[in-house]
């Protein structure tokens, strides 16, 4: 929600955008027509990379209030069978793969299958799997320009996993994760489980393996959108990283300023995402990166061709924490 008390119209948000050149003279005129009820420039140009949220340091929000103009306004354009996929998502086939009791209950919305074997061998042995529409988390509505889709769906969702009766749910998704443990609190859902990312899940069993291996790669970090929801989760990122011997490179498109993987423009912009993804892969090859390193499976989608013909390896963090386990399948 955008906090229209707490903003003092400074321009940080739409000067700091990695896809904009406003000066902040511009920024800020931006900014004032936005809240002035008018759809200046900048609501069509965003590429909804959330990174706005961050780069106010007065709490309020920006990208929201972006957000909310795209939605009234339409102006984004996306092609009705992008947003009919979408629709039609929560009614996805989907099941559930009951594991063993006392083990994780994890959470795959519906992108579990997008990395085929990620889930198989010791990692996840005896876990359950929630697969498929039913735990579909609607938050990629925001990459078309459209927030109510996830405030409306978000009860069911919710309900849906609760029948699980799980105290904990492990959620692989970003977005899954970002809904649960931050989004949802503007929307009086309670959440009877506690959401647990999957890089808590990560640090937790490579803690308790007594021993990693170090794999003595340089990664380039590819941050999801989702993550600018819950930030926190970084030191956790950061220590699992050190766990392993993994050194995360220092480029200039990492942590506030990560730059998104390219993927929410495909369906408005192909020339813009192509040029994102190379922003973004040149930035790594840049900054010594041998490797780069994912969480969310669509980023890995959407770069890792780009990686490869760069020269560079291409990881999930799950894959990373199975090679330091000496997990090999
Ligand atoms: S939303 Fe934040 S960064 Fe943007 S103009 Fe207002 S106070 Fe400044
Ligand atoms: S969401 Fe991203 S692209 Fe859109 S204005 Fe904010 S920083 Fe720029």
């Amino acid at each position: 929600m955008f906090h229209e008390d707490l903003c003092d119209l400074c321009g940080d948000c739409i000067l700091n955008c990695p896809f904009m050149d406003y000066d902040r003279e511009q920024s800020i005129e931006q900014f004032r027509r936005l809240m002035a009820g008018e759809t200046p420039e900048i609501v069509s140009r965003c590429v909804t990379c959330v990174a706005c949220n961050q780069f106010c340091e007065k709490g309020a929000n920006p990208f929201d209030l972006i957000l909310e103009r795209q939605e009234e306004t339409g102006v984004l354009n996306i092609p009705e069978e992008n947003t009919q996929l979408f629709r039609n998502l929560p009614n996805a086939p989907g099941e559930v793969v009951e594991g063993e009791p006392g083990k994780a209950v994890i959470s795959l919305c519906s992108v579990g299958d997008l990395i085929p074997g990620l889930f198989e061998g010791p990692l996840f042995a005896g876990c359950t799997f929630l697969k498929g529409g039913r735990y579909f988390c609607n938050v990629g509505w925001v990459h078309l320009g459209y927030h109510s889709p996830v405030r409306e769906g978000a009860r069911k969702v919710v309900e849906n996993l609760a029948e699980t009766g799980a105290r904990e749910i492990v959620l692989y998704h970003d977005d899954c994760y970002a809904l649960f443990a931050s989004m949802i609190k503007e929307y009086g859902v309670e959440v009877p489980f506690r959401p647990v990312h999957i890089i808590e899940y990560l640090l937790q069993a490579v803690k308790e393996s007594g021993g990693a291996k170090s794999l003595g790669l340089k990664v380039a970090y590819q941050q999801p959108c989702a993550s600018r929801y819950t930030p926190w989760k970084d030191e956790w990122l950061d220590e699992l990283f050190s766990l392993i011997g993994v050194e995360r490179v220092e480029r200039k498109y990492d942590r506030k300023f990560a730059m998104c993987c390219g993927s929410p423009m495909v369906p408005r912009d192909r020339e813009k995402a192509l040029e994102i993804r190379k922003r973004n892969i040149d930035d790594a090859v840049e900054h010594g990166a041998q490797a780069m390193a994912y969480l969310c499976p669509l980023c890995v989608l959407s770069l890792r061709k780009a990686a490869a013909a760069a020269g560079l390896e291409n990881y999930h963090l799950i894959e990373l924490v199975k090679m330091a386990l000496g997990d090999t399948t």
